[in-house]
């Protein structure tokens, strides 16, 4: 950089700007100026110097100019003298202008000595005086402008001065800079001193400059010189080229290097290991910088590491060596390691003791954690802590097959061996570890077997007897002298013991204990026998069994008895009770079956084919009996037989059949059940079936009578009913209030007796089939307002509610639902005391409509509940009061609702009050 003045001084334009000062200003060269800025940069002290005078080509002429001027060093961040700052001033006019003068004085001084010393020559005075004058006037010229110039100067000094001012500054900055690095490196100096770092660096030129650390870590005394090379001549020859090329590698990163290597010493060979760490540095316009570096012994971590190295070599060899060992181990070996008993190895025998864990790396309650808190973790503690093997044996260790599923008894025999370290240090535990659940399992059923073999016999009081095959020699348990009730003092004896069978049972019994003993063989007879003490006569069932020898020979023929009396009287009862049963099911004219649900098999009773319209000994099938059904019912047999295998149910139902042959129609009644099979489980279906046709026939005949009165009553009670009317109207003119007042008495009856009679046509119609539903999209809210505003209109002996009822749209018979709210109205009204609320709502939920009465009156009891819709059925207490009705109301609503696909029921309290509910699917 330079600015225009300086180029100007030099001669040149800005195009040297950038080129190094020998080829901006070439003509320097051979001069002073060069060497005076490398000292300069060398040293950094600035130089300084007045009217220097200097060649330089101006206008293409060598001219000489003078010039003040100074070089001064300026250093960068890190002290280093970074560049030069050249100031100059021309000072070659004054320069000349004081060479004139000094020439004039001379001149003078001359022509003084000769004016004395020749006088004579006052001629050549005029010409001097002339000569004088001019010279006078030059003088004064020169004088003057030798002033301006000093104006000039005097100005550009201040300017001078003001930069230098500047440049003071400036300087004092980087001299406090320059303080503050000198301490840094001071520090930096005294901390590398202090741990025998090295350091050294390395100039772009290749010159090498080193602490005395370095030599020292080389093993060469101070003075002894340490090149590059000879450095690396030390380095240890495997390593030469690692070691450079990993300085490159992180050099051509712009990284700082770390590396590692052995150098020999020179004197003796010593191997050392040291580290050097280094970095270079850019220097501003140089591609090379300098490279620095520290170095550090480090033999003798590098030695302890090369021990650790080669100890956990053996180490891992010795671990190696155990591993395999446990890995081919022909028994379920493992290695926990730690005081958390991590799982280091674990062999594939233990593995498969464990499937379905997770073992390796993991410590020991991590993965088995069902086995905190047992015996287990106290053993392996102790193991742990003293040293001391630990063994089980059939140990029961309950675990899940699974990590996370159920635990499952499981027994293993077992050992935990402390393991040490290469110091002998506890470290952990070997364990050692067969399963033997099986085997645990196996024997404890044995012994199980045993026990309760010799509990059973004991708790069955069963007697135990053994006969020598030869001299008859009887021995037994106490529990057979007590069946046998023998109390004599002495051993009861064969002979004795024979003796007590029944008469009809002895010779058999002799016959078959001889036959065992010769043929040998089992032995299994029941027979009667009378007590000792008491006479009584038991039921004794004896099983026994002859032990031979290898020459075949009966060596000891020994068995049980017991008392089954007991089972063979109720085997008689039960005996009694099925021939009881047969003998009233064929009294009864009943037929049966039995159906396994399972397979379908079907057996029935001869009486069962007869119904059917088959032949007694022709096959009856669970399908043909099913097709015999008439069509209208099978649905609902088949129905009814279903719940009763889902719910266990009793089944009862009434239904028409076709028989086959006879082409009979018969109404039948069937009852039945579901019964566990022999092994528990409730496949069969036992059911018994009536012939109901004549009772059915006689219903219908009452029926259809009921109906025929009940029509034929229909015509005059109308007719009554208009005379009724007539005579009410008559007697209302004529003002007689007593005949008025009978005569709506009357009326009322009448009108009793119309729904009366209108109900029994009602069922009557019902039962054979002739209600007739005539469907018709209407909204309840309607219909309930209808109903509200008769009941307001008829009924001044309660309180009756209306809850406002929504729109609700229902595809229903108007009139017949309109029957039913009435009949529910009308009951609420018969069955609770006068004055009290009777409350109707409909809502809708679910889809359904739901209407519903609710009453504050008597209530129905739980017994009833279940039968208020049934036809003619009536409460007994209120058959007992004198409330009229015949039990149909309830019936009638109970099937119009059905016939709707509705539900009706009705909730209640005793004493508290009832509510009826029906259903009626809601339509869009
Ligand atoms: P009826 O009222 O003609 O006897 P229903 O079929 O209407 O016949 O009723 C059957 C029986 O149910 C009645 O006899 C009565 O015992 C009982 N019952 C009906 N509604 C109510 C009610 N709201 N509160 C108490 N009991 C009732």
């Amino acid at each position: 950089m330079a600015n225009d003045v300086m180029i100007g001084f030099w001669g040149k334009d800005r195009s040297v700007i950038g080129k190094p000062l020998v080829q901006a200003v070439p003509e320097l060269v051979g001069q002073p100026f060069i060497s005076l800025l490398q000292n300069v940069w060398r040293t950094g002290i600035t130089y300084e110097a007045k009217d220097t005078p200097a060649e330089l080509l101006v206008y293409g002429k060598l001219q000489t100019f003078y010039f003040d001027f100074a070089y001064r060093a300026i250093r960068n961040e890190q002290g280093k003298v970074d560049c030069i700052l050249h100031t100059a001033i021309d000072v070659t006019e004054l320069n000349l202008g004081r060479a004139i003068t000094a020439r004039a004085r001379e001149q003078q001084e001359a022509y003084e000595r000769e004016t004395e010393l020749n006088g004579q020559l006052n001629e050549s005075n005029q010409k001097l005086e002339v000569a004088q004058t001019g010279l006078n006037d030059l003088n004064c010229e020169l004088e003057r402008r030798i002033h301006e110039r000093t104006a000039e100067l005097a100005a550009a000094n201040k300017e001078l001065t003001a930069i230098n001012e500047e440049l003071l500054k400036v300087q004092q900055l980087l001299i406090e800079r320059t303080n503050e690095l000198a301490s840094t490196a001071e520090t930096l100096r005294i901390a590398a001193e202090s741990a025998s770092v090295g350091t050294w660096s390395m100039t772009p030129d290749g010159e090498w400059f080193t602490t005395p650390e370095v030599k020292r870590i080389y093993g060469l005394s101070p003075d002894e010189s340490l090149t590059y090379r000879q450095a690396l001549a030390q380095v240890r020859p495997d390593y030469v080229q690692y070691a450079m090329d990993a300085v490159d590698a992180s050099l051509a990163k712009g990284e700082q290097f770390n590396v590692e290597y052995p150098i020999i010493e020179k004197a003796g060979g010593t191997e050392r290991w040291i580290r050097s760490v280094g970095k270079l540095m850019q220097t501003q316009g140089h591609n090379n910088g300098y490279l620095y570096g520290a170095l550090i012994d480090v033999t003798e971590s590098k030695q302890d590491e090369l021990a650790l190295a080669k100890l956990n070599k053996a180490i891992e060899d010795e671990q190696e060596k155990l591993y395999q060992f446990i890995m081919q181990a022909p028994a379920g070996l493992a290695l926990m390691r730690g005081t958390d008993y991590v799982f280091s190895i674990v062999n594939s025998e233990y593995q498969a003791i464990l499937p379905g864990h997770h073992l390796s790396g993991r410590p020991f309650f991590e993965a088995l954690p069902e086995l905190k808190e047992t015996a287990v973790e106290q053993a392996l503690l102790e193991v742990y802590t003293t040293g001391e093997t630990r063994r089980f044996y059939d140990q029961l260790v309950p675990l899940p097959d699974f990590e996370g599923e159920p635990l499952r008894a499981r027994y293993f025999n077992f050992s935990y061996h402390a393991w040490r370290d290469e110091l002998g240090h506890i470290d952990g535990i070997i364990n050692f570890a067969y399963e033997v659940t099986d085997q645990v399992n196996a024997r404890q059923k044995v012994e199980h077997a045993e026990t309760q073999l010799r509990h059973a016999v004991a708790a069955a009081k069963l007697g135990s007897w053994h006969i020598h095959p030869v001299t008859r020699a009887l021995q037994y348990n106490p529990e057979l002298a007590q069946i046998f009730g023998y109390e004599g003092d002495g051993l009861m004896t064969y002979d004795q013991a024979i003796g007590q069978v029944t008469e009809e049972h002895r010779s058999r019994i002799t016959q078959e204990i001889e036959q065992a003993i010769n043929a040998g063989g089992d032995f299994d007879i029941t027979y009667t026998q009378r007590r000792f003490n008491d006479g009584e006569i038991v039921w004794l069932r004896s099983l026994g069994r002859i032990t031979q020898d290898q020459n075949g020979n009966a060596t000891i023929f020994s068995g049980i008895v017991m008392n089954i009396t007991e089972q063979m009287h109720s085997r008689l009862k039960i005996e009694q009770a099925e021939e009881m049963a047969r003998l009233s099911i064929e009294t009864a004219d009943v037929g049966t079956y039995v159906l396994n649900t399972e397979i379908l098999a079907f057996v029935t009773s001869p009486r069962l084919k007869e119904l059917f319209g088959y032949h007694p000994d022709e096959e009856l099938s669970y399908e043909a009996f099913v097709n015999q059904i008439a069509a209208d019912y099978r649905g609902k047999v088949l129905e009814a037989v279903q719940e009763t295998i889902e719910t266990r149910k009793k089944y009862s139902i009434d239904y028409i059949i076709n028989g086959l042959h006879d082409q009979k129609v018969r109404w039948v009644r069937s009852y039945g059940g579901l019964y566990p099979d022999a092994q528990g489980r409730y496949t069969q279906f036992y059911g018994v079936i009536m012939d109901i046709t004549e009772d059915k026939t006689d219903e219908q005949r009452k029926n259809d009578f009921i109906g025929m009165v009940s029509h034929e009553l229909k015509t005059p009670l109308t007719s009554m009913k208009g005379y009724l009317q007539m005579l009410q109207s008559k007697a209302r003119k004529g003002e007689d209030t007593f005949t008025t007042g009978v005569l709506e008495k009357a009326n009322k009856q009448v009108s009793k007796m119309t729904t009366m009679i209108n109900g029994f046509l009602n069922v009557s119609r019902l039962e054979s089939g002739k209600i007739q539903i005539d469907l018709q999209r209407f909204d309840m809210a309607e219909l309930v307002q209808e109903t509200e505003e008769e009941s307001v209109a008829t009924i001044s002996s309660h309180q009756v509610m209306f809850a406002p009822v929504e729109e609700t749209w229902v595809n229903a018979d108007r009139d017949k639902i309109g029957q039913v709210m009435n009949n529910l109205i009308s009951n609420a009204v018969k069955y609770s005391p006068g004055d009290s609320m009777i409350s109707i709502a409909c809502v809708t939920r679910d889809g359904k409509a739901i209407f519903s009465v609710k009453d504050e009156g008597r209530g129905i009891s739980p017994e009833d509940l279940p039968n208020l819709f049934e036809r003619y059925y009536r409460v007994q207490a209120v058959k007992d009061t004198n409330i009229a009705g015949f039990g149909i109301g309830l019936y009638l609503c109970c099937e119009i609702i059905k016939r709707h696909g509705g539900d009706i029921w009705a909730e209640s309290e005793l004493a508290k009050g009832s509510t009826f509910y029906f259903t009626l699917p809601v339509v869009e």
